[in-house]
This record gives C-alpha cells, sequence and structure tokens, in this order.
C-alpha cells in the first residue's frame, strides 16, 4: 500500500528550532505533530530525571511499544512529523524525509543558556552541535538522499525552511499520485 502523505523526521540538538519548524509546518499542511518529548513526559516512559543534567531518561523499550499502539497509521496513512533530538528509533521504511536543524554555536548557547541550561547539560548539548552528532546520526539510519540539513538561525532560515519543505510535499505527493496510478 502507498500511504497518501509524507512522513517527516524534524530533528537536531535541543534549542535548534525543531518544535518551532514542527509546530507552523503542522499548521500549513494539516499534518500531525508528534512530539516525542511531550509524549515520554506525558506518559511516564522515562526512569526519572538525570540528576546532573536534569535531563529525562527515556525507557525506549516503553516509547517504542507506546508508539506502536497509537501510531498504527504512521505506515499507512502517513501526514506525520515526528520531532525529537533523536531519530533512529523509526523503522526506514515508515521515513520519507529527515530534516537535521542546525545553528551556530553562539546563537544555540544563548538559546540554551535562556532555556536555563548550564554545567554538564548545556556543554553536552553545545558539544553534540559542534560534533554533528545529530546530522550523523540521521545519516547512519537514513538514506542520504533523504536527510537534509537546514539552518535555523533567524526568522528568515524559518521561514524559507518552510517553504521549502512545504514545496517538497507537493512534489511528493504529485509523485505519489503517478505511482498510485501505476499500481491500479
Ligand atoms: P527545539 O524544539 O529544537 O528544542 P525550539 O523550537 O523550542 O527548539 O526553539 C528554541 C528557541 O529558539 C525558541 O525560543 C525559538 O523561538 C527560537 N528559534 C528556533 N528557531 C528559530 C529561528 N529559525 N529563528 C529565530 N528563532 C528561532
Amino acid at each position: 500500500m502507498v500511504r497518501r502523505n509524507p512522513n517527516i523526521i524534524i530533528t537536531g540538538t535541543p534549542g535548534v528550532g525543531k518544535t518551532t519548524h514542527a509546530e507552523q509546518l503542522a499548521r500549513n499542511t494539516g499534518f500531525k505533530h508528534l512530539s516525542v518529548n511531550q509524549i515520554v513526559k506525558d506518559e511516564g516512559l522515562h526512569e526519572g530525571k538525570d540528576e546532573e543534567t536534569g535531563s529525562w531518561i527515556v525507557d525506549e523499550d516503553k516509547l517504542l511499544d507506546h508508539l506502536e499502539t497509537i501510531t498504527p497509521s504512521i505506515p499507512n496513512e502517513g501526514g506525520y512529523i515526528i520531532d525529537w533530538h533523536a531519530c533512529d528509533l523509526f523503522p526506514e521504511r515508515w521515513i520519507d524525509l529527515v530534516i537535521v536543524l542546525r545553528c551556530d554555536s553562539s546563537v544555540l548557547y544563548d538559546r540554551l543558556t535562556g532555556r536555563g541550561y548550564q554545567g554538564k547539560k548545556l556543554e553536552e548539548n553545545m558539544d553534540a552541535e559542534i560534533m554533528q552528532v545529530l546530522l550523523e546520526e540521521a545519516r547512519e539510519s537514513y538514506k542520504e538522499e533523504i536527510v537534509v540539513e537546514l539552518r535555523s538561525e533567524e526568522n528568515g532560515d524559518l521561514e524559507g525552511n518552510l517553504e521549502r519543505i512545504e514545496q517538497w510535499v507537493e512534489g511528493w505527493r504529485k509523485d505519489n499520485e503517478g505511482r498510485e496510478e501505476e499500481e491500479e
């Protein structure tokens, strides 16, 4: 079965703009925004907080089980925007586009300190961005041609990125119509 809409992952280091992009993209396209962080918190899919960093320690098995029960429509119908700082959780065949948002260190530093990050938590996230950990993870987990790196430093970037992703969605739909006709 060919799904009618694509599934898109929006990933990157905390603070790069995943939620901002995902919310706006969901409004513009009518797709569903799946905030994995929110689900982890709401459903208690964690083993408490790391004492040193204050971050949730995600129970990945529980998270996967939960996602499988709530999201049978991901692979079949599509139209999901998955927002998380990890991207290797979802099977490759479910995912049509992986957006990795990137940010200059000075911009990210201001955003994270503005959020109250400090000490080890701040350091680890700054290092992750500099070492492009999420980009490498995306490239290892999905075909290189579906992984797209976009900058998210100013409002103009946000607008340009959304426009580009929305155009890509339109293109995907047109190609998909062609595939459906071929199958009939
Ligand atoms: P994430 O979900 O990756 O942690 P957020 O979407 O919460 O990041 O964004 C972190 C902060 O940075 C927010 O205050 C948001 O308004 C700001 N921000 C994100 N992307 C941009 C951008 N392209 N231009 C200006 N501000 C941005």
